[in-house]
């Protein structure tokens, strides 16, 4: 039996649960590093925070990005050697945590009210300019190559530099963020290549040190994950000498180190649809709804009771009010039994993280890690 199944069958009776590897986080940490030696990698904590998934980042990464002023706490109390600090609304508390940080943080500075607002909290370390560059990327969520909240418009990259330099900032590069869930490596290195030549010639007036290129690097929810050999292939005749290039993933790293556990409550069959019925759902497993897709999964008996269904197609719905609370809208299955629990596995991105399980007070979900 795997570890996964061993602490599946653990799990106390009716369970929802997330279970989360660091291992699996350390392998896809090992891969990446193969695929762009020389270059930093920070781990972006937004898409998973479980403690022990942050201590294995903080052990294998270069360091972590934080998009809150929650998040750049948490890093730091978890240890992280560096920090990076993005995110579109920082407030005047956040700015003043920043300045007062007691290691290495880079500032992605998002306006140029922003600028000003970490001049006047005394911020002394460096800071990116992250802009709205460049053509759309392929992926399921765009951060630039259109209208969006993130960063300063390319055509307000002058200006910008002069108010960050004239307010005496340290100006590090820029921090190039553009898309989430790129499966496309031939796209993503082109995204890789064009954004070290765009800050090579937007710099002026300061020495260019660093180029972030942010994350986006693809790992689906129902599987597929970015071809990192030819990402690698075609980052090879990439020239970032005197300029550091840093990666910033999260999903694809996370993605394969989590998976969400739902105990079957009820079996039954409505206008012509079978349903499984499970503790959990949606607000403990938001993703399959966020994004409208069923998630694959797989079923491990549990202590069954009643009837075992067999060769059944059904939907799989949580213990919500609601007709969205649906984690599949329809798999076939073997066989299934109150009891058993459905597992979904490369769960481990905003998974737990972007779910609102207060919606109606039903328990929160274990938290279970595999050592
Ligand atoms: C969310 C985020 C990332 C990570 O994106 P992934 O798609 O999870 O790799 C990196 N940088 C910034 C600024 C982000 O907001």
């Amino acid at each position: 039996m795997s570890a996964l199944e061993a602490a599946v069958r653990a799990l106390p009776s009716p369970s929802s649960a997330w279970i989360y590897d660091p291992a699996a986080f350390a392998a896809r940490m090992a891969r990446l590093r193969q695929a762009l030696p020389g270059h930093t990698i920070l781990y972006a904590m937004k898409a998973c925070a479980n403690p022990a998934i942050l201590d294995a980042a903080v052990r294998l990464a270069d360091g972590v990005e934080c998009a809150s002023g929650g998040e750049l706490a948490d890093a730091a109390a978890a240890g992280a050697a560096r920090l990076a600090f993005s995110g579109p609304a920082k407030t005047p508390a956040d700015l003043a945590a920043a300045a007062a940080c007691d290691r290495p943080l880079t500032v992605h500075a998002e306006s140029p009210r922003e600028l000003d607002g970490l001049a006047e909290a005394g911020h002394r370390g460096p800071v990116a300019l992250r802009v709205n560059r460049g053509p759309a990327l392929p992926g399921t969520h765009r951060m630039t190559g259109e209208a969006t909240p993130f960063g300063i418009d390319e055509h307000e990259v002058d200006a910008a530099i002069d108010r960050a330099l004239d307010l005496g900032l340290d100006l590090a590069g820029f921090h190039l963020h553009a898309v989430s869930n790129c499966l496309d490596a031939a796209a993503y290195a082109h995204h890789v290549e064009t954004a070290l030549d765009w800050a090579r010639r937007a710099a002026r007036r300061f020495e260019l040190r660093s180029v972030n290129v942010g994350g986006g690097l693809g790992a689906d929810p129902r599987g597929p994950a970015i071809d990192l050999d030819a990402l690698a292939a075609a980052l090879e005749a990439t020239d970032a000498a005197g300029v550091e290039l840093v990666f910033e993933p999260g999903r694809y790293l996370a993605a394969p180190a989590g998976w969400y556990v739902a105990e079957v409550l009820d079996l039954k069959t409505v206008r012509g649809r079978a349903f499984a019925i499970v503790r959990g759902g949606t607000h403990h497993f938001r993703l399959p709804a966020a994004w409208g897709y069923s998630h694959p999964f797989t079923v491990v008996p549990g202590p069954r009771e009643g009837t075992v269904w067999s060769d059944v197609e059904v939907r799989v719905c949580g213990e919500l009010c609601t007709p969205r609370d649906v984690l599949h809208a329809g798999r076939q299955v073997r066989s299934i039994a109150v009891g058993d629990r459905l597992v979904f596995a490369n769960a481990g991105a905003y998974g737990w993280e972007i779910s609102h399980d207060r919606f109606l007070g039903h328990p929160r979900p274990e938290q279970v890690v595999i050592v």
